[in-house]
Order: structure tokens, then C-alpha cells, then sequence
């Protein structure tokens, strides 16, 4: 098997607000080599890098917005998220845990910083990603998966560290995330000197977010805390070394090789389910949810 190597690596761009309660960089698609198509079926990932948010009574984040087409996946790295979406899902997610939103054929939902933490404050740390649906899924019903840290499937590396998996599969362990496609999602949590070789297919897009710390990729690539390293789609293996103590989020995934017809919260295969999906939502198609 061949080395996957580096294609670019991307260094996190300004910080901007998304409601009040999530300061993120963009990666996915406003970077000039990251647009929706390179990183399919990962159409978004904005990454609210380590933030300090003062306490209030009043908790921070996002009002009622509906979506359509596509999941998101939030996983928290630091702080609580209060989540409710029209379809009945929502819960809180805690330090360590993934919440996994199927829209699908369309939910209204709010993201909020979990009251009791909201009024403490700290430190906040969020990937939320957007996973885009096949075409037959699209219309397909809302689903809602609370992924708590414990469900998850650690990979035991001994002196190295572990591999904690959301979806997909590493070293015959899989994780607990049910998937429309096939998506590898994973935190590589290396002690220092740690090292670890992942291995997917050539043609999977594929990616590594650093979280914390430093890393080398295949011994010689240096990737700093928040940059992102896109990877060729060429070859299969690639190792991860890190110089400290060492968080690393692993994307993987096979593309869907659809058309994509963006629109704002909607992401769906032509214009016309576009013009559909906003007279659906006018038509309160998408339920209701106080805010
Ligand atoms: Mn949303």
C-alpha cells in the first residue's frame, strides 16, 4: 500500500460569530481549496476553536433555523450544548460527546450553550460538521443520534495512546454512528511520542483537524493546534506522530459524486428542490418549535 500524502495544509482563517454562541473558523467550503465538492460527502466544518465565554444568565447561541438534505454532526471537545429540533429530537451534549442530526426532509432546531454551564462560563471548543445526504436519503425521515463519550469505541494504543471512534472503522472496531454513506470519523488522542497509521481507501476524501497540540504526518509534515491537513487521493496510509500530548480529529469519508445545489440551510441535488424546500418551509412543512 502506498503513502496518502499531504495535498495542502489549510491554517485556520478570522474567527466569525454564528448567532452569539459559536465563534468559528471556516474551513469547509470557504477555503479556495475546500469547496463542497473536495472534501464530499463533508460539505461544512466551522471549528469554534478554544474560547473563553463569560458567564450570563442568558445562554449564547443560535435561534429556531430549519435545514434540509444533509446531517450535522457537532462534537464537543469543551462546554455543553442545549439542542431541540421539531421533530421531537434534542438533549444536552456534554464534554466528549457527539450529537448527530439527520435533517433529511427538513427540521426546524435552536443550539444553545446549556444553561447551567452558560451561567458558570469557560472554555468552549466545537467541531460542528455537515455531512451531506445520497440523493434517495434526502427526503428520508429526521432522525437524532445523542452519541455520549462512553459509547464510543476506543482503539487502545498502549504507550501511544487511543483512537476514539464516532463512525466507521478502525483497526476491526467500529463506532456507534449509524451512516448513509460511508464516513470514518475519529479522535486520535496521543500521548507525546504517540504514534498511530490510519489506512482508507485511496479515493476517500480525507482530512485531519488538529485539536490540541502538535503533530507530524508521516514523520515530516509539522501541523500545528487548529490547522487542517487536506490529503491527496492518492495512496492509503498515513501515519500520525505526535510531538506532544495530542488531540486530532479524522475525517474520512467516500464521496457521494452527486450534483450539490447549496442553499444557505438547505443543501439538495438541483435548484428546483431548492425553490422546494424554501416553499416548504414557508408552508410550515417543516413543524413547528418555539423559540
Ligand atoms: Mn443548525
Amino acid at each position: 500500500m502506498a503513502t496518502k500524502k499531504v495535498e495542502i495544509l489549510v491554517a485556520p482563517k478570522p474567527a466569525h460569530f454564528v448567532g452569539d454562541g459559536f465563534r468559528v473558523h471556516n474551513f469547509i467550503p470557504s477555503d479556495a481549496h475546500l469547496d463542497m465538492k473536495r472534501m464530499d460527502p463533508f460539505i461544512m466544518l466551522d471549528y469554534n476553536s478554544k474560547f473563553n465565554f463569560t458567564p450570563t444568565e442568558k445562554p449564547r447561541g443560535v435561534g429556531v433555523h430549519p435545514h434540509r438534505g444533509f446531517e450535522t454532526v457537532t462534537i464537543a471537545y469543551q462546554g455543553k450544548v442545549e439542542h431541540h429540533d421539531s421533530s421531537g429530537g434534542g438533549g444536552i451534549i456534554d464534554q466528549g460527546d457527539v450529537q448527530w442530526m439527520t435533517a433529511a426532509s427538513g427540521v426546524l432546531h435552536k443550539e444553545f450553550h446549556e444553561t447551567e454551564w452558560a451561567k458558570k462560563g469557560g472554555i468552549f471548543q466545537m467541531v460542528q460538521l455537515w455531512i451531506n445526504l445520497p440523493a434517495k436519503d434526502k427526503m428520508s425521515k429526521p432522525k437524532y443520534q445523542a452519541i455520549s463519550n462512553s459509547q464510543m469505541q476506543n482503539v487502545d494504543l498502549e504507550e501511544n495512546g487511543f483512537v476514539e471512534i464516532i463512525a466507521g472503522e478502525f483497526n476491526g472496531k467500529k463506532g456507534p454512528a449509524f451512516t448513509f454513506s460511508p464516513v470514518n470519523l475519529m479522535n486520535a488522542k496521543l500521548k507525546k511520542g504517540g504514534k498511530v497509521e490510519f489506512n482508507f481507501p485511496a479515493n476517500f476524501n480525507t482530512a485531519a483537524l488538529v485539536i490540541e497540540g502538535n503533530i507530524l504526518i508521516n514523520g515530516a509534515e509539522k501541523v500545528a493546534t487548529d490547522h487542517f491537513a487536506l490529503f491527496e487521493n492518492e495512496g492509503e496510509t498515513f501515519t500520525i506522530e505526535a510531538t506532544e500530548e495530542s488531540v486530532v480529529l479524522i475525517l474520512s469519508g467516500k464521496p457521494l459524486s452527486e450534483p450539490i445545489a447549496p442553499h444557505g440551510p438547505f443543501v439538495m441535488n438541483t435548484r428546483e428542490e431548492i425553490v422546494q424546500a424554501f416553499a416548504d418551509f414557508n408552508n410550515g412543512k417543516f413543524g413547528v418549535l418555539e423559540d
